[in-house]
């Protein structure tokens, strides 16, 4: 996503990019904070919603409060220990047996390829490999690609106090 200051002060208040995986944490955790004043801003899509100067001000202030308390330190650590938390899935790709052998497997020989030394120990395995997985039959829960960090906060926070309200776009 990217996100324009509309009537910025600075250069740093040009411009903020987060990718979608950023973006997404980032966002749900501003509206988390200051439902009053996010809650109701589109901010999942980008088609221009965002927040006039004195909305992002406060934003910006709301945020620096947080980070300056130490909660969104806390906040990162528990959201990190929730996704390592979260369950694991068997891989679609190999039926969760490690060696993929549908069509695009057999193209490439996966089912003759080595392991790596790492994955060899934790499967008992030392062949038969997957693309999808390495091999180990699993795969992380789609919300462990959603990261969150107390610096992420910080960098928007900074760009919120220069940018003169911004747009989603
Ligand atoms: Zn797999």
């Amino acid at each position: 996503m990217d996100v324009y200051g509309v009537s910025a002060t600075t250069e740093r208040g040009e411009y903020f990019r987060n990718n979608v995986w950023w973006w997404r944490p980032l966002w749900n955790y501003c509206v988390e904070l200051a439902p009053e004043l996010c809650g109701n801003v589109d901010g999942d899509t980008n088609g221009g919603d965002g927040l006039a100067a004195e909305g992002a001000d406060d934003l910006s202030v709301i945020l620096f409060n947080e980070l300056a308390s130490g909660r969104t330190a806390e906040y990162e650590q528990k959201y990190n220990e929730t996704i390592a938390n979260l369950p694991r899935h068997a891989c679609k790709y190999c039926g969760g047996t490690g060696t993929r052998t549908d069509e695009v497997g057999q193209d490439m020989g996966m089912s003759k390829r080595e392991l790596s030394p790492e994955i060899q120990i934790i499967t008992g395995r030392t062949h038969g490999w997957c693309n999808a997985c390495n091999g180990e039959g699993k795969q992380d829960s789609w919300e462990a690609s959603y990261p969150f960090s107390a610096e992420n906060v910080r960098e928007f926070a900074e760009f919120l106090a220069d940018c003169g309200g911004f747009q989603i776009c």
